[in-house]
Order: C-alpha cells, then structure tokens, then sequence
C-alpha cells in the first residue's frame, strides 16, 4: 500500500502561515525594547559647572555608561551625542524621532546658587511621559540615596517634540558641595551608580509597558 506523499509547497505555506504572525509580534516587542539617550547640553552649551566638572561632560559620561549596561541589558540604543557637540533641541527629538525609539532618556544636572540643595527628580511633558518619568526618579533616588523629588511638567527641551514617552532626569544637583565630593571621591563612583539607577528605571518601565 502506498501513502500519498504530502506536498512540500503546501507545507511551506502552511508554516508560513502560521510562524509569519509570529514573528511580527515578536518584532514589535523587540522594537519597543529601544531607548533614544539624549546627553544634555554640549559644545558652547556646557550647562551647570561647580568648579572644574562641567554638566555637559558628566551628562556624557553618565550616557556612555548606560549605553553600555542597556546594551548589555538586551535593550537596543540610540544616542543623540557621543562627543562634545552642539546640538538644537530640534536635533535632539528628530534624531529620536528618526530612530523609531521606544523610549527617550535625556540626561541632566541640575543647578542651583545654594550648594546644600540637593534632590532627584524628572521632567515630563505629555500624559504618555509621566509613567516613565515616574519609574525613572524612583531608581535613581533609590540607588542615589538622594531626596526624591518627584515629576514637574515642563514644556521644552528633547521632550517637546519626541512622538515616544520622553523624560529628562535631573539625577542630582551638580552645584552641591556634598555631590560634589561624591563625584571626586575614589572609594564611590557616582555615574556608575547613577547610570544603574537609569537602567533599573527603564528596565522597571519596560516590565509594564
Ligand atoms: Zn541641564
């Protein structure tokens, strides 16, 4: 007795059929999975200064720092300087824009006349931006140990414009006296531990969304 053969093509299109779903959901997932890392300031633009560290420099070097853990997180990234240059807000959410990220992280410090203040806290500008702003403040105060100051609104900056839930950290005060020797000290490393606090944000974001 013979049995028919069953026809290749006609597997084919079945499998086809059903992994091509699949592998668009999985897609879309992965896809989401992204986040745009704005270093703030730049170039002529050097931000808030206490004596020789200058905001734009620790705003890249905290960048590169969670570009690397993120990376090694699984999590693709996008990152809108890795030198010193001087770019337009505009630059800034039409390269995040471009990109398609998931999610845009921009990273500051915060100034002030009084050397004693000194909080976390993030930025948000659309309704879609405060989970993420949220999530973001929570970490770093956590890891930091520093007074968590919550989410304020602000309309201006990366977020303006960025079509993705958008946030500007404000990790510390780069004018105080006590980050400041924080920043010098040998025995703590204080962007490292800010650039986990980061990722424990977004990896805490992307748990829920
Ligand atoms: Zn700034």
């Amino acid at each position: 007795m013979k049995f028919p053969q069953p026809d290749m093509k006609n597997v084919l299109y079945i499998l086809l059929l059903v992994f091509t779903p699949f592998f668009f959901v999985t897609s879309i997932f992965a896809a989401n999975r992204s986040v745009c890392i704005d270093p703030g300031h730049g170039g002529t633009d050097v931000g808030s200064v206490n004596g020789e560290i200058l905001e734009k420099d620790l705003n890249l070097d905290v960048a590169d720092r969670l570009a690397t853990l993120a990376t090694q997180s699984g999590i693709s990234v996008f990152q809108t300087r890795t030198g010193d240059q001087t770019l337009t807000n505009r630059d800034r959410y039409t390269f995040c824009n471009e990109k398609g990220a998931g999610i845009v992280v921009s990273i500051h410090h915060n100034g002030s006349n009084d050397p004693t203040t000194d909080f976390s806290m993030a930025l948000y500008m659309k309704k879609s931006d405060v989970d993420l702003a949220r999530s973001i403040v929570n970490s770093l105060s956590t890891k930091l140990g520093t007074t968590n100051g919550g989410i304020s609104r602000f309309a201006s900056g990366v977020i303006l414009k960025a079509k993705m839930p958008a946030t500007i950290s404000e990790g510390f005060f780069l004018t105080s006296s006590y980050e400041y020797t924080l920043l010098k000290s040998a025995s703590i490393d204080r962007r490292q531990d800010e650039a986990q606090g980061l990722l424990d944000g977004i990896l805490s974001y992307f748990s829920t969304h």
